[in-house]
């Protein structure tokens, strides 16, 4: 069957007084319909940036999509107009973010804002609203909601906040939805419960999950297929098993080793390799493998021309000149 999102050869640049920096540089992939997709990679490689592009938001600072088709059940959201895009996020794409108290507003009660999302989507009065808002909260798992609905949301914890942005996200039951580190602010313990909460929620609306994360023990434990991304172009793309079984890009290899290990000590931790070096910056690069100046692999081919993503199994692609 047809893939609920499709992204073809994705470009999306930002004009800046240093030059044109490319974020996005040719990125293809697709989201099935239920299923987890992790995308992963290490801040600066234009997983934010596609996730923006996905919603039409890439208005500040100012971002162009250059080139590239992000079909959404059959549209090319690329050429769909602002009116029409409003209404695909109100209705069937939901978004959160990472640090959930900037994105509520302060000033008005959680009830308020999560009965307004409801009344946006749904078109009910108030009083339905507010007792939709309140399903909504109980279904994020938000104990007794009839006593904390008037409350601000500087009273509720971080985890509880995210919670909150949840059911915001979900009021319209969304087809999608784009999930973009919305843990990493969060501790351990609430950050495993938010990501099993995540979990449940998708099975109970029959959406899909756009998972975007720096970290892959979170893409370990919550997705089902993950992209891996690196300076704006996609460099590995596999079933979680795959992935992990048999990472074949050195990028991919190199985030699995630097998963920190709880069992063991201080001492071995410290040898554990990590990727040395940092992303290059995205402006007026030439041909070439972009991770080339990081990788303990590199050979001359690596600067002189791309590396072509190839199929070395079924739904397994990798970009890389060691994979003839
Ligand atoms: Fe390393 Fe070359 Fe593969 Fe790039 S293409 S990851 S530089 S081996
Ligand atoms: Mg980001």
């Amino acid at each position: 069957t047809d893939p609920l999102l499709d992204i073809r050869d994705l470009r999306v640049y930002f004009d800046t007084d240093e030059g044109t920096v490319q974020s996005v540089d040719g990125v293809s992939f697709s989201i099935h319909r239920g299923e987890t997709l992790g995308v992963v990679g290490e801040s600066g490689c234009g997983k934010s940036v596609t996730a923006m592009s996905i919603m039409k938001l890439l208005a500040m600072p100012p971002g162009r999509i250059a080139s590239g088709s992000i079909h959404f059940e059959g549209r090319d959201l690329v050429k769909t107009d602002e009116a029409q895009m409003c209404k695909i996020r109100s209705r069937e794409i939901g978004m959160v973010f990472q640090e959930p108290m900037t994105s509520l507003n302060p000033v008005l009660t959680v009830g308020d804002q999560v009965s307004e999302a409801c009344r946006l989507h749904e078109g009910l009065t108030r009083k339905q609203a507010y007792q939709r808002a309140m399903e909504m909260l109980s279904l994020v798992n938000i104990p007794r909601p009839e006593t904390r609905i008037h409350d601000y949301p500087h009273q509720f914890s971080g985890g509880m906040r995210q919670r909150v942005m949840i059911a915001m996200a979900l009021s319209c039951n969304p087809k999608l939805l784009i999930a973009d580190e919305p843990t990493t602010a969060l501790d351990v313990t609430i950050q495993a419960q938010i990501l099993d909460l995540l979990d449940s929620l998708k099975s109970k609306f029959n959406m899909a999950i756009m998972l975007i994360t720096h970290a892959m023990g979170v893409v370990a434990e919550s997705t089902q297929r993950v992209v891996v991304m690196y300076a704006g172009r996609v460099v590995e793309e596999a079933n979680v098993q795959d992935l992990f079984a048999n990472p074949q890009h050195p990028y991919t290899q190199g985030l699995i080793r630097s998963i920190p290990r709880i069992d063991l000590d201080a001492s071995e931790k410290t040898r554990l390799s990590t990727i040395t070096g940092s992303v290059p910056k995205l402006i007026g690069l030439g041909a070439g493998c972009r991770f080339a100046p990081r990788c303990p692999h590199a050979m001359p081919v690596c600067k002189e021309a791309d590396p072509v993503s190839r199929e070395t199994a079924p739904g397994h692609r990798v970009a890389c000149h060691l994979i003839a």
